[in-house]
């Protein structure tokens, strides 16, 4: 709960009140008395005894002299305290009216008042102060076993399925949860046992949590999400106790949906129990089981957990009964990116001229918060023009800053830089070129965008599922093409760091045919992966699945694909020294060169019959 906090009337009545009574305080002490001229005490007693004073007043040890005849102005005099004006020297008989003045006046009265009130609300306010946050500190470690799940549940904030493009399967396998949770008795009623989680798989951004949400609008109950990273804190238990709370809560608010985001966080296989982190998770991840399965037949909770590593999950997570029912959602077809763009492109003002077919095919591998994030990006290059519609060439900048990063025209090369620049890209462009199984060249560009110093763009011309040996050999060629047409142009030693990550990726591909696809040549069809899914300790005692001389093997093999690769791409490119100028010429004059014209210039480049052998 927090602590309550004083109205803000109260707040300002108080802080109004201390500035006054402070201000009050300052006046009386400071406050310019009546100008009196002050005398000597025996100077008074002098002219009062002599008849010179017509009144003296006393207030306390201050003696104020109004002297005798009209035109004389009051002074002030002081007497000795502890004894009287007699007694110090002024005859009884003197012709002078004496008068004692009460010493306490209101303003005395008021000094001593605000002597004590204001120490009091001072030492108050500190006392308040100070409860105040120890009180926050204490509502702060008791929430802290509190779970952060979100409440949605209003209308503004609703999603259903039409909201959600593509998806189908999904779609329809989500229908029938909507349906446990809308008419429960129907299920019961026929002995069937209402499922309780339901596994959402999928790659990021592909619409899980959407989906989860459209769940719960379509069934118009409740939707508590929280994030499975969220469980583990840094003290042990409070995963655990989360989980009772969410539960608790859930269960109170049923028929309702908990949607747990990267439940993978907390079920990852459960392992050696090494390091305190782990066991936490685990704490976590067994109270998850635990409250599941205290489910009672009635109640009407489902969970749905979204995660885009089922492999790596518990398998006592997935026993019947708790996950048993997993939708699958996959990167979108290219109809549904269609489908996607449009939705987000819905709430935009577009010109006619905006292709959202050919960003569509163009797209491939892009999720859809990819696409929502292009079609945003659009609307920001678009504004930032001052046009009013967004138009084709707004969605082109977008979709290539969204893939490749933004261009950055600013970076100034020199020339012999760019000269480098344009004969690596060349180099790739050539070799992806004349290459059969390699995707066609879709741009060329020598401006510097994101972190590399030029691009060459390989686009697929259809979604494709899977890639043969040959396309994997035909990629790595191609992405040696840049440091090999370095090589040849200026020789082997003048070759520069600009093939840095050309050469990471290109040993990622081979280590990654060996040990994951079963592409090695000695070692085909074997793979040599395995990935436990336990969490760092696991994995750092965690053995090999393979011996000392195969891991000798893999690195041989790998070796040998990235060297093979390179010798194609030499033989291309020393066959087509014409076409490497020609195009690294273009590209110096124009900077940016486009798919068809990367096809004229390379038009005479033939695939000498060294590089066709593999
Ligand atoms: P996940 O949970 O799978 O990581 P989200 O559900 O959070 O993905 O999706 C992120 C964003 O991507 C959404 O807010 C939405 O804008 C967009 N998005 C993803 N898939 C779709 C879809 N099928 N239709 C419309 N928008 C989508």
């Amino acid at each position: 709960m927090k602590p309550k906090q004083p109205s803000k009337a109260l707040r300002l009545i108080i802080f109004w009140a201390i500035v006054a009574i402070t201000a009050f305080m300052l006046w009386t002490v400071y406050s310019p008395q009546q100008s009196l001229t002050d005398v000597s005490f025996s100077d008074v007693i002098n002219r009062a005894n002599s008849g010179q004073i017509s009144k003296i007043e006393i207030q306390g040890d201050e003696l104020t002299v109004t002297p005798g005849g009209e035109s004389q102005a009051t002074q002030r005099s002081y007497k000795e305290s502890g004894s009287s004006i007699y007694e110090q020297g002024l005859s009884t008989t003197a012709p002078v009216e004496v008068a004692i003045v009460k010493e306490s006046d209101t303003s005395t009265l008021l000094w001593n008042l605000a002597s004590i009130i204001i120490p009091v609300l001072l030492f108050g306010g500190i006392f308040y102060l100070m409860f105040r946050q120890a009180q926050g500190q204490n509502n702060q470690a008791m929430g802290f076993g509190r779970s952060k799940a979100r409440l949605y549940g209003n209308e503004k904030e609703k999603v259903i399925f039409k909201d959600i493009a593509g998806n189908n399967e999904a779609k329809e396998d989500l229908v029938e949860v909507v349906d446990f949770l809308k008419h429960p008795k129907k299920f019961r009623d026929l002995g069937a046992k209402i499922p309780k989680g339901v596994l959402l798989v999928g790659p990021p951004g592909t619409g899980k949590t959407m989906l989860a949400r459209a769940v719960a609008g379509e069934a118009n109950v409740p939707f508590f999400s929280i994030s499975g990273s969220e469980f583990v804190e840094m003290f042990v238990g409070v995963g655990a106790s989360r989980v009772r709370d969410l539960f608790a809560k859930a269960k109170k608010n049923a028929p309702c949906i908990i949607f747990i985001d990267e439940i993978d966080a907390v079920g990852r296989r459960r392992g050696s129990g090494m390091g305190g982190g782990h066991d936490e998770r685990e704490q976590t991840l067994n109270q998850i089981l635990v409250e599941m399965d205290g489910f009672e037949q009635d109640t009407n909770v489902i969970v749905l957990a979204a995660t885009n590593r089922s492999d790596v999950l518990d398998p006592a997570l997935l026993r019947p009964g708790r996950f048993d029912r997993r939708v699958q959602i996959n990167l979108p077809e290219r109809i549904d990116r269609l489908a996607i763009l449009k939705v987000h492109f819905a709430n935009k003002p577009a010109e006619e001229s905006v292709d959202l077919d050919s960003l569509a095919a163009k797209t491939a591998g892009s999720s859809g918060a990819d696409l929502a994030n292009i079609a945003n990006e659009a609307a920001i290059v678009a504004a930032r023009h001052n046009r009013k519609k967004i138009n084709n060439n707004d969605v082109v900048a977008a979709f290539e800053k969204v893939a490749i990063g933004p261009e950055r025209k600013t970076k100034v090369m020199n020339e012999a830089d760019k000269e480098l620049t344009a004969y690596h890209e060349a180099g790739h462009a050539l070799v992806g070129h004349v290459l059969p199984d390699s995707d066609p060249v879709h741009k060329v560009t020598i401006i510097p965008r994101g972190g590399t110093g030029g691009v060459t763009w390989f686009l697929p011309p259809e979604d494709r599922n899977y890639t043969s040996i040959i396309e994997f050999k035909d990629m790595l060629a191609r992405s040696l093409g840049g440091r090999v047409a370095e090589k040849i142009k200026y020789g082997a030693d003048r070759v520069t760091t600009g093939a840095g990550s050309d050469l990471r990726k290109a040993t990622d591909i081979a280590r990654d045919m060996i040990i994951e696809q079963g592409m090695g040549s000695g070692l085909r069809d074997l793979v040599f992966h395995e990935d436990t899914g336990g969490m760092m300790f696991d994995r750092m005692v965690h053995e090999r699945p393979y011996s000392d001389s195969t891991a000798k093997e893999i690195d041989a093999e790998v070796q040998s694909l990235v060297r093979e690769a390179a010798k194609r791409a030499e033989a291309i490119i020393r066959a087509n020294i014409p076409s490497l100028e020609k195009l690294a010429k273009a590209l110096l004059k124009k900077e940016t060169i486009e798919s068809d014209e990367v096809k004229e210039l390379l038009a005479d480049a033939k695939l000498p019959k060294e590089a066709a052998q593999y």
